[in-house]
């Protein structure tokens, strides 16, 4: 029999739970689809464009060729493909985002009906989001006790699997639609950096697994928030695809380091537990998609300006961490995790602007943009999420650049602007002495920019908004 495995964020061979069903079973047809019905929030982004791209590149070759990609609605496709290929089984990877599990869920129904099996399996969660309850029954929604009692408290993740021993092509009487028909690739190369940073595919995953094992974990709990170090695993994007699973993660770390007590690795590996989080609230409280999980932000009066939301986005806010932070995001496709936070804070408390166009603006340009994580991340800053940062810490970007890039190589690399700046005034140019300023050749409001806002004053106006809805 032949059955069709339909790779969607599992862009991989090894580990690959449905793979290797289907080639239990005999010949396969792998495909993709570019699902043309998603809505925004489910299709890529532009770098994220990019990003698959390349990894559908590589995972034909690991199928030697044999990926048939598609354009259309998948809901459509899916029952033409089996006819059209004359097959009676399909396998998959189960999605956990909204709309792919309504889209599933409809489609299994439907093919079900017409005498298809179906086969979906977990490749991409380290725990089943629906079997992860509280003792009265409900979803857990603070992240320590969700880790602690509900996950660490299970048998342990699924094992991962050797790749298939052998995959066994059908003959298909012609390619679908082809890679350049999904039209992901830029038409202007604003992605040179990006593309030296970084290797899509389930090889670039695994190298970069190897290197942060052989590397960085040692030192993870202590240099994971120093943006100017390579502290942490760059796996965020690799994960997003599937390229790698958590499995293979998890049990690459515990095989180093055994179940031995370890601060570094248990910290790591709670960073996953963070990421399984957040698609664990994005399955149990779908609307946190688009709205505040706490309602009460509902009724928040944002602000809204033009020119300060693309001040922000061009890393042109005059605040040099905060500059730093977007101009990585732009260049390289992906920023530091503590630099997150504080272009967020930044964004959301001292410019009072809606999480939302954080949000959107981060998954144009992150390699990683994630929906779970995107949200839970956006929500944790706001302080509209479950288990967020409260409304009423802002971040001072001043005091979070002395404090995690002390010796400033973060901002000098971003900022190059400022790369003469003495360290005592390289986060506050604005105090500085017009002497310094002039012998650093930093020109405020010419070669760099003035403040947009008044740190304090920004900082008081968003206590005093966020204030009107502390009681409701
Ligand atoms: P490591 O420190 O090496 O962590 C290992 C893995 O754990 C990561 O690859 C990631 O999968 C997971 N992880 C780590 N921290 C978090 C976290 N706080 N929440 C969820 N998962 C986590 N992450 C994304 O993958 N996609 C996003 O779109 C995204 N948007 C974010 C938006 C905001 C405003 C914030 C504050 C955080 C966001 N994050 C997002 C989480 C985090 O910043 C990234 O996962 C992390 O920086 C990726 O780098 P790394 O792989 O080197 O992480």
């Amino acid at each position: 029999p032949v059955s069709l495995m339909w790779f969607r964020n599992d862009l991989r061979v090894k580990d690959n739970p449905a793979l290797n069903a289907a080639c239990d079973e005999g010949k396969i047809i792998p495909i993709y689809i570019y699902d043309t019905a998603a809505p925004d929030d489910s299709k890529p982004g532009g770098a994220s464009a990019w990003w698959l791209h390349q990894s559908l590149t590589s995972l034909d070759e690991r199928l030697n060729g044999h990926l048939q990609i598609f354009k259309g609605d998948a809901a459509t496709l899916i029952p033409q493909l089996l006819e059209k290929f004359d097959v009676e089984r399909v396998f998959w990877n189960r999605c956990y985002e909204p709309w792919p599990i309504k889209r599933d869920k409809q489609l299994k129904q439907q093919l079900k009906e017409q005498d298809i099996q179906v086969k979906s399996f977990n490749a991409s969660l380290l725990w089943e989001p629906a079997n992860i309850q509280t003792q009265s029954g409900g979803p857990y929604k603070v992240f320590t006790p969700y880790y602690k009692k509900g996950c660490l408290n299970q048998p342990e993740p699924r094992y991962p699997k050797a790749p298939p021993a052998r995959i066994t092509y059908a003959d298909v009487p012609d390619k679908g639609d082809g890679l350049a028909a999904l039209e992901l690739m830029p038409a202007i190369n604003w992605y040179a950096d990006i593309e030296k940073e970084w290797r899509p595919g389930e090889e670039g995953a695994a190298d970069r697994l190897s290197e942060f094992l052989s590397d960085a974990a040692d030192h993870y709990d202590e240099e994971r928030d120093i943006p100017s170090v390579a502290g942490t695993s760059k796996l965020s994007p690799h994960l997003h695809w599937g390229e790698i699973s958590p499995n293979q993660i998890w049990y690459a770390v515990k095989g180093k380091y055994g179940d031995q007590e370890n601060k570094d690795i248990e910290t790591f590996l709670s960073e996953l537990g963070w990421r399984e989080f957040s698609y664990y609230m994005l399955y149990h409280f779908p609307h946190i998609v688009d709205e505040n999980f706490k309602e009460k932000f509902n009724h928040f009066n944002w602000r809204y300006s033009k020119n300060e939301l693309k001040a922000w986005q061009e890393g042109k806010t005059g605040i040099p961490i905060v500059d730093a932070g977007m101009r990585q995001l732009w260049q390289k496709g992906w920023m530091h995790n503590r630099v997150r936070m504080i272009v967020g804070s930044f964004l959301v408390k001292n410019l009072l602007m809606h999480w939302n166009q954080g949000e959107q603006w981060f998954w144009d340009c992150l390699v990683d943009a994630d929906l779970a994580s995107n949200t839970a991340g956006w929500q944790w800053v706001a302080g509209s999420g479950a288990d967020a940062s409260p409304y009423f810490r802002v971040f001072n970007p001043v005091l979070q650049g002395e404090r995690f890039d002390k010796a400033g190589d973060y901002v000098r690399e971003f900022c190059p602007e400022l790369k003469d700046m003495p360290d005592k005034h390289l986060h506050k140019p604005w105090e500085a002495p017009k002497e310094v300023l002039r012998q650093a050749g930093v020109s405020l409001g010419d070669n760099y920019p003035e403040p947009l806002v008044d740190l304090k004053q920004s900082r008081q106006r968003a206590l005093d908004a966020f204030d009107q809805i502390k009681g409701k």
